[in-house]
Parts: structure tokens; C-alpha cells; sequence
């Protein structure tokens, strides 16, 4: 479904991403994984169409992403920073994206409530998400993002503000939805758990360049590197 073809992004002398080759299939979940600063989220955004790539292609089913708009890729993106409308309420929010499309109203309330049961978060239409904790801005940002049915979905650092246990009882929860919808997603985290815990396969980075694609187990076996040893923590 997604392809990257030497996609590279820099800023002034910085590159951010170095000729980044990489290939999401339908249905597929891939986790990056990587520290801070070594391009986890430029990826996304060059992937979205918020960022061109200086050199190299994006491709989603097979056409060149160049010259296509952000709204017309037909990707969902949940940002590390949630980025919610503080004046709307919580359906506004989670409508938005579907009022864009010409949704009709009476659909878009359906849709919304399956959305917050989904998210944990049923019958909270109506409160202000300015009132709402970190952790239920979060899973209103998710259920917004999921709202127009997405072909990739991406999520940077999507449970980054939630406590350990709710972590991973979403994590859980998430993965059987990707897998009944049958969505593509490209995840950013930090967790190494939940990357594991998620992903189909992992990818880590290290400035700008993939140290290593492969399954979880692969990774987790045979890291392909000392970076990679050292980041997941063998060293110690
Ligand atoms: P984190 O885990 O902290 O979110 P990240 O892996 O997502 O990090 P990116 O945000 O992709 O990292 O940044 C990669 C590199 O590009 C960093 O060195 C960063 O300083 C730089 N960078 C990112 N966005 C910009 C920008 N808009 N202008 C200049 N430099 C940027
Ligand atoms: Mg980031």
C-alpha cells in the first residue's frame, strides 16, 4: 500500500531523513521505533504530504503522492500532540474529518458514538475537550483520526500521554481493531512494549536512516546492529 523510494528530507544542513527505503502492505501494522530526534515523525509527516521530500518518492497504491494534497491521500494522522479543536465539543471533534466529506448529519452521529465506545469513551458527545484529562484528549484525537475510514493510518506516539495500564489495555484493544478493519497503520512510538506488542513489524531508526525492518521476533533475535543491541537494550 505504501512505498518510500530514497525519500529524503532535510532542514538547513540537518537531514532528517537520509534515503529511507520502505515498504507498509495492506493490512499491515509497522511500529517505528527510534530516539528522539532520529526522524520518527518527519517520516510520518513526508508520508501525509505536510512535508515534501527533498529527493526520493512516495507511493501509495502505486501512484506518485508528489502533486496530491494532504486531504485527498486518503490518511489518517494522530499527532504526538493531539492537536484537538478547543472550541468544539467532543463530536465536533471526532466529526470533523467526516464533515469534510459531506457526511450526512444523522451517519456522522452514528458513526461518532461507535467511534467513543470504541475509544472507551461512550456518551462523551457533548463534553468540552478542554475539559477533558491528557488521556481522554488522546483517545479522542484516535477516534477523530479513525472517523473517515483512513486507507493508512498514522499514529505518532498515540498513547504517549496515558498511564501504563491503560497503555496496554488499548494496545491490546487497538490491535484486534486494526485487524477487524482490516486498516494499515504506521505507528510512531517510544515503548519498545508496545511497539512489540503491535506491530507486525518493526522498523528502527537512527538519524534518519533505518537501522533495521523486520518482524518483532527477527529484531528482537538478531538485531542487525550494535545501535540496535544497544537500543534495545542488550547492553545492560
Ligand atoms: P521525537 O522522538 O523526539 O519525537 P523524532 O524521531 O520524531 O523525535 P523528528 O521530529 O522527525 O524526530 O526530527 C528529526 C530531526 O529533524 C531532528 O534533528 C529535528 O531537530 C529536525 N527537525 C524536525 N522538524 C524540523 C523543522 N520543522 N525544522 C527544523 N528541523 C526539524
Ligand atoms: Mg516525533
Amino acid at each position: 500500500l505504501l512505498r518510500l523510494e530514497g525519500v529524503t528530507v532535510r532542514f538547513g544542513t540537518r537531514t532528517a531523513l537520509d534515503a529511507v527505503d520502505l515498504t507498509v502492505g495492506e493490512h499491515e501494522t509497522v511500529c517505528v521505533l527510534g530516539p528522539s530526534g532520529s526522524g520518527k515523525s518527519t517520516l510520518l509527516r513526508v508520508v501525509a504530504g505536510l512535508l515534501r521530500a527533498d529527493a526520493g518518492r512516495v507511493l501509495l497504491a502505486g501512484a506518485d503522492q508528489a502533486r496530491v494534497p494532504v486531504h485527498r491521500r486518503g490518511v489518517g494522522l494522530m499527532f504526538q500532540d493531539h492537536q484537538l479543536f478547543p472550541q468544539r465539543d467532543v463530536a465536533g471533534n471526532v466529526a470533523f474529518g467526516l464533515r469534510m466529506r459531506g457526511v450526512p448529519r444523522a451517519e456522522r452521529a452514528a458513526r461518532v458514538a461507535d467511534l467513543l465506545d470504541l475509544v472507551g469513551l461512550p456518551g462523551a458527545e457533548r463534553r468540552s475537550v478542554a475539559a477533558l484529562s491528557g488521556g481522554e484528549q488522546q483517545r479522542v484525537a484516535l477516534a477523530r483520526a479513525l472517523a473517515p475510514n483512513p486507507r493508512l493510518l498514522m499514529l505518532d506516539e498515540p498513547l504517549g500521554q496515558l498511564d501504563r495500564g491503560l497503555r496496554e489495555r488499548l494496545v491490546t484493544e487497538l490491535r484486534g481493531l486494526f485487524h477487524r478493519l482490516g486498516t494499515t497503520v504506521l505507528a510512531v512510538t517510544h515503548d519498545q512494549a508496545e511497539a512489540f506488542a503491535l506491530a507486525d513489524r518493526v522498523v528502527v531508526m537512527d538519524e534518519g536512516r533505518i537501522a533495521q525492518a523486520g518482524t518483532p521476533l527477527e529484531v528482537w533475535q538478531r538485531p542487525a546492529s550494535e545501535f540496535v543491541a544497544r537500543f534495545l537494550g542488550f547492553d545492560n
